[in-house]
């Protein structure tokens, strides 16, 4: 029987970039000893606090269908918690829980693209960028951010690939794979082309708690940005709850109202249960946050003095996120034979750039998600394989 074209072009019949991911766990699997620094995944798992606000919500009777929309309570939270760190003013019908970030990147792009739309994001992007878009029915676009700009997206490049005719601009800061936040200029060239060329601008801030240097910029509170941004938010990395899938998508009302029905006609809401603890977590406030944080600051610094004391290897200093971007272009390696060169050789694995598009090509992401001695040992490894220039 033959399936639409919609699903089976989800991954456009390419690599799905996985590969070296997919290699470690045979290598696990055959008995070898690997260092995992691939997947954006805490070394902790959910507090107990967490589960046990869970366990009680599950005992008080939240078993049952939940609102599509979210619960009042969480929805309410959100949005303070919102208000309070943007300083635009939101409120519940400003909120749709869904579940997990990602089911808001369908969401989002389902709401504001056709069938055959053009849907624009940033090179280098998270993994599930072109095929989210593609799952809508949507074209995706990408613009590239240059490693000699730091990955800051330019205002030229987006007006260039926006022309022709997109309808939507997906963007990430603090950004996956390169750690980059976009600097003000950077935001501010962004909304200008939204307004300029008429795009919806979908602002992907999963890591707004996992900020190093300078303050987060939520796109939404960006001068007479509010009514054309759809901001996605999500509590896998501000609260180490991954697999509890718990997120939302903050914007315009009616637009909100619209992917209520969406939600309703398929996730059908988030567990009752799961909600309810993701409003004791909100509930623990910042502190509990920073907590969650900062192991990936401590280990941030700690690769980042490792690498600058050779000169082969060159870091993208990490602004934010639970990444490091290497740079391994001097050792003459593409990303993936670097990659792959260092799994076999050393059993340490990392992303090679190239599996988060063309312009992250000769770059490998560091994954800060192991103890932090081993993830010095692993990445001295890492610098073993780049020999030392003269100075
Ligand atoms: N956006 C980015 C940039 C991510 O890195 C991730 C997860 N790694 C997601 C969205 C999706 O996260 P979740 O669905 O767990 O909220």
């Amino acid at each position: 029987m033959q399936l639409s074209n919609r699903i089976t072009g989800i991954n456009a019949g390419g690599s799905d970039g996985w590969g070296i991911y997919v290699m470690a766990g045979e290598m696990e699997r055959a008995g070898h000893d690997i260092t995992h620094l691939t997947i954006g995944e805490h070394d902790i798992k959910t507090d107990p606090i967490i589960l046990e606000a869970m366990y009680r919500a599950g005992l008080d009777g939240h078993t049952g269908y939940a609102f599509g929309a979210g619960n009042p309570g969480l929805r309410e939270r959100i949005a303070q918690r919102v208000s309070a760190r943007t300083g635009v003013p939101t409120t519940p019908d400003n909120v749709l829980v869904v579940p997990g970030g990602q089911a808001g990147l369908f969401a989002t792009h389902m709401a504001v693209c056709d069938p055959g739309d053009s849907a624009m994001y940033i090179d280098p992007y998270y993994a599930t960028y072109p095929g989210t878009i593609r799952s809508c029915g949507a074209r995706p676009v990408p613009v590239r951010a240059h490693a000699e700009r730091m990955f800051q997206p330019d205002a030229a490049d987006l007006i260039l690939a926006a022309r022709p005719g997109a309808k939507s601009l997906l963007i990430n800061s603090p950004n996956n794979p390169t750690g980059v936040m976009y600097t003000a200029d950077t935001m501010q060239g962004i909304a200008r082309v939204c307004q300029d060329e008429n795009l919806w601008l979908i602002s992907d801030e999963v890591y707004d708690t996992q900020v190093w240097i300078g303050d987060h910029l939520s796109a939404r509170a960006l001068p007479d940005m509010a009514e054309r941004t759809l901001v996605i938010g999500s509590m896998s990395k501000s609260h180490a709850m991954t697999g509890s899938r718990i997120g939302w998508i903050i914007g315009p009302e009616d637009a909100l109202e619209h992917m209520g029905h969406l939600a309703t006609n398929t996730t059908y809401g988030v567990a009752g249960f799961v909600q309810e603890a993701a409003s004791f977590a909100l509930d623990q406030g910042a502190a509990f946050e920073a907590k969650i944080a900062e192991p990936f600051r401590r280990r941030r610094d700690l690769v980042l003095k490792q690498v600058q004391a050779q000169n082969v290897v060159r870091a993208i200093p990490a602004d934010g996120a639970m990444y490091i971007m290497l740079d391994v272009r001097a050792t003459g390696l593409s990303g993936e034979a670097f990659a792959e060169t260092l799994l076999k050789q050393h059993h340490v694995a990392v992303m090679p750039g190239e599996s988060f598009g063309a312009a992250a090509a000769g770059h490998v992401r560091v994954a800060l998600t192991v103890a932090d001695d081993r993830l010095e040992a692993a990445v001295a490894q890492l610098l073993q394989m780049a020999p030392r220039k003269a100075a």
